[in-house]
C-alpha cells in the first residue's frame, strides 16, 4: 500500500510541507485546499513542485455540503462549484476528490436523493476523467456513519463514485470497524488514518485539535486495519491529522513520525495476516532488548577525576581501557559505564559544549544487524562511527538529541575485541549496583510523542499511561516505556513550562538527553549505608516526607526511621514495595538513582518525583555561586 499524508498534517507553507513529506519517504500527498489557495504559485507550478519532490497528489480535499440539497439554485451552485474544482484537479494532476458529508442547514438528506446527486456528479466527473469519494463525517447532519455513506455510493452505482473511509470518523463514533468487512475493496477509493487520545468531548472539536498519529492515541486502529485488509483494499493509506501541536511543530519531525507510524501499522498488519501480503512492507522483528550493555558518559579531561571518583564511590571498578580511544570501562555486576574523554571523538565536542553528558547507550539485542535494519526502516537516522581493524563495527542510530543508540548482540564481544585490561586492574565488583534499572531521558514536550513512538515501534515495548509530575515551577509529563523482563526501561520526561527542571535541563544542555541513570541494587538500605560511608552525597529529603509516609503506608516505625536516616524514598503498588534514593547532580544536570524493587513492583516511584525535584531545587538554591 502506498503511504500518503494530507498537507494539513504538517506545519509550514506548502513548499516546506512538501519538502518535509518527501524527506520522510511518503509516496504521495492529499492537497488540503486551503494550503493550495494560500500558496502563491499556479496549479501547474504546484504540480511540478510536487513531481520534483518525487511525490504524487493522491487526493484533493475537502469538498463540502454537496449532497442532499433542495432542487434550485443551492443545488445548481453545488454542481458548478464541483466543475470548478474538477478543472483545478486536472491542472494539478490529480484524479480523486474527497466529498465529506453535508452539514448544510438547507440539506434535506435522504439516501436516494443523495445517491441521485452522486450519480449525476459521477457522470460529470467521468467527463473530466476524475473520480469522487464520499466520506461520512462523524458530525454530518444526516450521513455520519460509513455504512450510510456506503449505501449512498452503492445506490449511486457509478464507476467514478466510491467510498472514502476515515478511521477517526468510524472509531471516534465507536462504530464497529467490522462493519467495513462487507464493503467491496474496489469500491473504497481512499483511506484516511488518524488516531486520537480517549477524551470525552465534542466530536468536531476533538477531531480538529486532538487527532494524532496511528499508535499515539487510544483508538483501535489495528481492528480498523484488519477489517480494511479483509475487503481487499490496496490503495493509499493517508494520514489526516488535525493537531495543534503538530501544526506548530517541527515539520520534518512530524512528517517522519507520520511515516514511521504508517510503516509500523503495516508491519503489524502483515504479522497478523493469515495470508501472503505482497503490498505490505517486510521488516525485521521488533527488537527485544535483553539489557543495557553499557552507557557512555562523555566528559572533558578536567572532569574525569570527579566522574571517576563518583563511579568508584558507587562501587564500580575500572576494568578496561579502549584499545584505540581514550575511553575507560567501569564495571560492577552487569553495569558498564564508559568514560569517554577522547579528544578526537564526537563525545569530546559534546562534553566541551555541554559538560558531562550521556553520549551513547548500547542495547543488548538478539541480532544487532536486524535491529539496525528495523530502526532504519522506521526512520531512524544511521550514524557511522570510525573503528579500527579488529574492533567491532557497531550498528548505530541517532537517539534522543545528540546521543547515540548502539546495537550489540551475543556475537559481538566488544570487551574482548575493543578493550584491554589496564595494568594492575582488579576484578569487577559484585556488590552494590547490579544492573541498569532504567534510564530517564528528558526532552521538550513537543518531542515526547515522537520519541515514545520511536521506542515503541522499533523495540518490543509497551507504554504506560502518561503521568504528570509536579515540579516546583510547573508540570513535567512522564511517559514510561518498558520491554519484557525489565531488559529495557525508559522514562521520557517532557515539559513546556519554561522554568521546570526538565525544561532547564533541555534548554541549558544538549538539546534533550539522559537526565538520570537508575541502578538496580539488591538492598537499598545496605547500599545507602555503604555510599554514606564512602562519602557519596545522597539527595536529602524532608522530615515531613517521612511523617507523610507513615500516614500513607502501613509500615513499621523502625523501618521508616531507617529510610529517614538514609534519605530513602518509598512507594508501593499492588505487587510490592519500591525503595529508591538519589545522588546529587553532577556534569550537565546528571544524577544517579538507586532502586530496589520488591516482589515485582513495576513502576518508577512517580509519586515521589515531586519530592525529588523539590529537593534538587533546594540543593541548587543553597549551592555556592560560581
Ligand atoms: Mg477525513
Ligand atoms: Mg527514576
Amino acid at each position: 500500500m502506498k503511504t500518503s499524508t494530507a498537507t494539513v498534517s504538517i506545519a509550514g507553507d506548502l513548499g516546506e510541507k512538501l519538502a518535509a513529506i518527501a524527506k520522510a519517504g511518503f509516496d504521495g500527498i492529499e492537497i488540503f485546499e486551503q494550503d493550495f489557495i494560500s500558496f502563491d504559485l499556479s496549479p501547474a507550478d504546484v504540480r511540478k513542485m510536487v513531481a520534483d519532490q518525487g511525490l504524487e497528489i493522491t487526493l484533493f480535499q475537502p469538498f463540502r455540503d454537496f449532497e442532499g440539497l433542495p432542487e434550485g439554485p443551492l443545488r445548481q451552485r453545488a454542481f458548478s462549484r464541483a466543475r470548478h474544482k474538477f478543472d483545478l484537479m486536472c491542472e494539478l494532476g490529480t484524479d480523486l476528490m474527497l466529498i465529506c458529508s453535508s452539514v448544510h442547514p438547507a440539506g434535506l438528506g435522504g439516501i436516494d436523493r443523495c445517491a441521485d446527486d452522486f450519480q449525476e456528479l459521477g457522470e460529470i466527473a467521468k467527463s473530466y476523467g476524475v473520480r469522487v469519494g464520499y466520506e461520512a463525517l462523524a458530525w454530518g447532519r444526516f450521513i455520519n456513519d460509513h455504512r450510510d455513506a456506503w449505501e449512498v455510493v452503492r445506490r449511486a452505482d457509478h464507476e467514478n463514485v466510491g467510498l472514502i473511509l476515515d478511521s477517526f470518523h468510524t472509531l471516534g463514533r465507536k462504530l464497529d470497524p467490522d462493519s467495513i468487512r462487507t464493503i467491496p475493496g474496489d469500491r473504497i477509493f481512499f483511506v484516511q488514518l488518524a488516531d486520537a487520545p480517549a477524551i470525552d468531548m465534542d466530536l468536531l472539536y476533538w477531531s480538529r485539535h486532538f487527532r494524532n498519529m496511528p499508535g499515539e492515541g487510544d483508538l483501535d486502529l489495528p481492528a480498523f486495519m484488519d477489517a480494511l485488509y479483509a475487503t481487499g483494499y490496496d490503495g493509499p493509506l493517508s494520514l489526516e491529522i488535525f493537531n495543534d501541536e503538530f501544526r506548530r511543530g517541527d515539520a520534518e519531525m512530524v512528517a517522519r513520525d507520520g511515516h514511521r507510524s504508517l510503516i509500523n501499522l503495516m508491519d503489524d498488519l502483515r504479522r497478523r495476516s493469515d495470508r501472503p501480503a505482497p503490498s505490505l512492507p517486510v521488516l525485521p522483528e521488533r527488537v527485544d532488548v535483553a539489557g543495557v550493555q553499557y552507557v557512555e558518559l562523555a566528559c572533558k579531561p578536567d572532569d574525569i577525576s570527579e566522574i571517576e571518583s563518583l563511579l568508584t564511590k558507587v562501587g564500580m571498578v575500572k576494568t578496561g581501557t579502549h584499545k584505540s580511544k581514550q575511553v575507560a570501562r567501569f564495571q560492577n555486576g552487569n553495569v558498564n559505564i564508559l568514560v569517554n574523554s577522547d579528544p578526537a571523538g564526537r563525545s569530546f565536542d559534546l562534553a566541551s559544549e555541554h559538560g558531562a553528558v550521556v553520549s551513547e547507550i548500547a542495547f543488548t539485542t538478539p541480532d544487532a544487524a536486524a535491529a539496525h535494519k528495523r530502526a532504519l526502516a522506521l526512520g531512524a537516522e544511521p550514524v557511522a562511527l570510525p573503528h579500527q581493524a579488529g574492533e567491532q563495527n557497531i550498528p548505530t542510530v541517532r537517539g534522543v538529541a545528540e546521543s547515540l543508540i548502539r546495537f550489540l548482540d551475543p556475537t559481538m564481544d566488544i570487551w574482548a575485541s575493543d578493550f584491554e585490561k589496564p595494568d594492575g586492574s582488579g576484578p569487577a565488583g559484585t556488590n552494590g549496583v547490579h544492573s541498569i534499572d532504567h534510564i530517564a531521558q528528558t526532552m521538550g514536550y513537543d518531542e515526547m510523542l515522537s520519541w515514545t513512538q520511536f521506542y515503541t515501534s522499533i523495540f518490543s515495548t509497551a507504554k504506560s499511561p502518561m503521568v504528570d509530575v509536579i515540579d516546583p515551577e510547573g508540570i513535567i509529563r512522564s511517559q514510561a516505556v518498558t520491554g519484557q523482563d525489565g531488559g529495557l526501561r525508559l522514562t521520557l520526561n517532557g515539559s513546556e513550562a519554561r522554568r521546570t527542571s526538565a525544561h532547564r535541563f533541555v534548554a541549558d544542555g544538549a538539546g534533550a538527553t539522559v537526565q538520570h541513570l537508575a541502578f538496580a541494587v539488591n538492598e537499598a538500605v545496605e547500599m545507602a549505608e555503604h555510599l554514606h560511608q564512602n562519602g557519596f552525597s545522597i539527595l536529602p529529603q524532608t522530615e515531613n516526607y517521612y511523617a507523610d509516609l507513615a500516614a500513607r503506608f502501613d509500615l513499621p516505625e523502625a523501618f521508616i526511621a531507617k529510610l529517614k536516616a538514609l534519605h530513602i524514598l518509598y512507594d508501593e503498588d499492588e505487587s510490592g514495595g519500591f525503595l529508591h534514593f538519589y545522588g546529587t547532580v553532577f556534569g550537565n544536570g546528571l544524577f544517579f538513582e538507586f532502586v530496589e524493587r520488591r516482589d515485582g513492583y513495576d513502576g518508577f516511584g512517580a509519586p515521589n518525583a515531586p519530592f525529588r525535584l523539590a529537593a534538587q531545587r533546594r540543593m541548587a538554591a543553597n549551592a555556592p555561586a560560581g
